[in-house]
C-alpha cells in the first residue's frame, strides 16, 4: 500500500550570527571604569584614548573589534584594560604564552616598562623557565598547588634544592644550560594517580622522588629556610649536591612496584644522564 505522506522539510541552514554583546577595543577599555563609576563619558573617553597609546595602540583602533586583531594587539588590548583603574598590582597568568616567540618579547618588554613606568607589582605565572628567568626578582615554585620552593631569582636558578625544581630547570635545552646540569626532566611525568594519593599522608612530590627517605612517606615538609631568602619544602634539602647526584636513576618512569620505601637510598654507581 502506498502512503502518500509529505516529504519531512529539511531544517533550513542558518547563517552563525556573531554575538551582539561583541565589545569594540575601546568599549572593552572603558568596562572596568564604568563599572567602578570612574569619571564622566568624556573623562572616561580621554583615559581610553591615553591606555590605547600607553601600550602601543592607535587611538583609531578604538572602534575596532578584537577579532580584528593579531593575538599580540589582543594581548595589549588587555593590558591596557587592566591598567584602566590605576592598579597596584596585577596578576598576569600565562600572559605571553600563547604568542609567537617575537610577539612575546614584544609583550614581555612592554609589561616591564609599565612595571617601572607606573611602579607595579606583578604576579607572574608561568610554565616558560626563560620568561620566568626574565620577568622574576622572587620564584615560587609549585607542584600540584603547593609552593615547594620560594627564593629570590638567582637562589632558585643558582642553587635549586627541591626534586621538583632541579627537574624543570633540567628540561631547558643545553643551549640554555651551559655546564653539566644532569638530566632530570623525566621526574617531571611522573604517576597523576599516586601524585594525589601522596597528598594525604606524606610529601606530595614522594611517589617520583629518588631522593625520598622514609619520614617522606610519614611527613608532609613544610617550607624552611635554606639560607638567605630561600625556603624549601623538603625532608632532604640540606644533602649537597654530589649526595643528590649520586642517587639520581637512570631516565625513565620510576619503575612499577617501587614506589614505596626508599630503595633509591642504597648507593652505588650514579646513572647520571647528561646531555
Ligand atoms: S621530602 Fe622527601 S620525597 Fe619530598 S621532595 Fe624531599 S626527599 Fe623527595
Amino acid at each position: 500500500m502506498r502512503c502518500d505522506l509529505p516529504e519531512p522539510k529539511k531544517p533550513e541552514t542558518q547563517t552563525p550570527v556573531l554575538p551582539a554583546t561583541s565589545a569594540s577595543f575601546g568599549r572593552s577599555i572603558e568596562l572596568p571604569l564604568r563599572n567602578f563609576d570612574m569619571g564622566n563619558a568624556h573623562e572616561r573617553r580621554e583615559r581610553v584614548m591615553e591606555l590605547l597609546e600607553t601600550v602601543g595602540l592607535k587611538p583609531d583602533q578604538a572602534e575596532r573589534y578584537p577579532h580584528e586583531f593579531s593575538g599580540g594587539q589582543a594581548q595589549r588590548l588587555a593590558i591596557a584594560r587592566a591598567l584602566a583603574t590605576r592598579p597596584e598590582f596585577l596578576v598576569l597568568d600565562e600572559a605571553v604564552s600563547a604568542l609567537d616567540v617575537s610577539v612575546q618579547a614584544q609583550i614581555i618588554n612592554l609589561l616591564i616598562e609599565l612595571q617601572t613606568r607606573f611602579g607595579l607589582t606583578f604576579l607572574f605565572i608561568a610554565h616558560d623557565l626563560s620568561v620566568v628567568h626574565h620577568m622574576s626578582t622572587r620564584i615560587a615554585v609549585m607542584f600540584r598547588g603547593h609552593v615547594v620552593e620560594l627564593g629570590r631569582r638567582d637562589e632558585i636558578f643558582g642553587s635549586p634544592q627541591h626534586p621538583h625544581t632541579k627537574a624543570l630547570l633540567s628540561s631547558i635545552l643545553p643551549i640554555d644550560r651551559p655546564g653539566t646540569t644532569p638530566r632530570l626532566d623525566h621526574l617531571l611525568t611522573g604517576n597523576d594517580h599516586d601524585d594525589l594519593q601522596g597528598d594525604a599522608t606524606g610529601c606530595i612530590y614522594r611517589h617520583r622522588c629518588p631522593f625520598r627517605e622514609p619520614i617522606c612517606a610519614l611527613e608532609s615538609p613544610m617550607l624552611a629556610p635554606v639560607g638567605g631568602e630561600h625556603h624549601v619544602a623538603c625532608h632532604v634539602a640540606h644533602h649537597s649536591t654530589a649526595d643528590w647526584l649520586a642517587r639520581i636513576p637512570a631516565r625513565g618512569a620510576i619503575p612499577d612496584g617501587q614506589h614505596e620505601g626508599n630503595e633509591f637510598n642504597e648507593g652505588g654507581p650514579s646513572h647520571v644522564v647528561t646531555p
